[in-house]
């Protein structure tokens, strides 16, 4: 073998042991922002062996990244938590098609796209002070534009993409010009400027600073099984209603993600995919951040989650909340809700 031969097969050597050494990473951009989800990745490093390097950031401020970064973009998975969101990176043909069976047999129909997939979903049901008012007084969405809630609504920013995603489905059910009457009747309601988080607002209508309000499911299970008493004598106060159970279901949100097209390690990737479609990252979703699973029949180990029961979803398409998503940021810059 002459030197120059020999050489080659050395660089041929390295070149396919760095690839290797390659496979051995994820990078990973997500806009899940919940404390547990730390053990649902350790945990795939543990089966798999592959080193997640984890960048988290805001929805907005991800996607803007990925975009300026383009073809270079080291990411490989994009998580997020909006339905909204997913299509959106979708339609900026952000995602590469994933063709997994292990995905598509886990994940209902439903759930997913060509490109991307739910993980876990959370409900946006309406709470209520029941020293001030009975469930029977706010059944639906719509009741929280009733005159008789004047001085007692709280919410966070009407921009947040939880409330941009049940405005959206607000839209696709009610039409544009009955849900910009409604966003306007909502915020004459108000007992304060929109602020804080969902939490916030719970803490808020159990302290009779207003009495009505909506909040992701999550929020709710996280203060039922709280290890501290003042956490779930938070709750002592406070009603629970699944809106809309007479009409279309109440509003369900997901989240989600997909490879990216760009992705430097697409095997490691869908593996990653694959992993959270798994029992124990499903039980992981269900019980580190009291989200419900998406995969059927996953024991989730949850009293607290189990315990609100069940109810009607809305089955609007994902695609339908994205489509409206625009119109519902629009419609409710104008109404005020802000
Ligand atoms: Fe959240």
């Amino acid at each position: 073998m002459n030197a120059f031969r020999k050489l080659s097969l050395v660089a041929l050597m390295v070149a396919a042991g760095f690839a290797q050494a390659q496979e051995k990473v994820l990078n990973l951009y997500s806009a899940r922002h919940y404390q547990t989800d730390e053990a649902l990745y350790s945990n795939f490093t543990r089966i798999t062996g592959i080193t997640i390097n984890r960048i988290e950031g805001k929805e907005e401020e991800l996607l803007e990244r990925i975009k300026n970064e383009g073809a270079n973009s080291p990411a490989d998975v994009f998580l997020t938590v909006d339905a909204a969101r997913l299509a959106q990176a979708e339609q900026l043909g952000l995602f590469a098609p994933t063709k997994s069976k292990v995905l598509e047999s886990r994940i209902p129909a439903h759930l997913r796209s060509d490109s991307w997939f739910a993980f876990s979903k959370r409900a946006r049901v309406i709470i209520y002070n029941k020293g001030v008012f009975a469930a029977a007084d706010v059944q639906n969405y719509e009741d929280l534009a009733d005159a008789k809630f004047k001085g007692k609504v709280c919410s966070r920013s009407g921009a947040h993409p939880y409330n941009i995603s049940l405005t959206a489905a607000l839209i696709a059910h009610n039409g544009e010009a009955k849900t910009e009457e409604w966003a306007k009747a909502v915020v004459s309601n108000f007992a304060r400027a929109p602020k804080g988080g969902d939490t916030d607002q719970i803490k808020a209508v159990s302290a009779g600073e207003c009495a009505v309000a909506v909040s992701n499911t999550y929020y709710l299970v996280r203060l039922l099984r709280s290890d501290k008493p003042a956490d779930r004598k938070i709750m002592d106060n406070i009603g629970i209603v699944w809106p809309n159970q007479k009409s279309y279901g109440t509003h369900v949100n997901i989240s989600g993600g997909g490879v990216l097209k760009t992705a430097p390690h697409k095997e490691a990737a869908v593996k990653f995919l694959e992993y959270l479609s798994s029992d124990l990252a499903q039980e992981y979703f269900a019980n580190g951040n009291n989200e419900w699973p998406v995969v059927q029949n996953v024991d989730t180990k949850n009293a607290a989650l189990e315990s609100l029961g069940k109810f009607k979803e809305d089955t609007l398409p994902v695609s339908t909340l994205a489509r409206n998503a625009a119109i519902a940021q629009k419609l409710s810059d104008r109404a005020g809700y802000r």
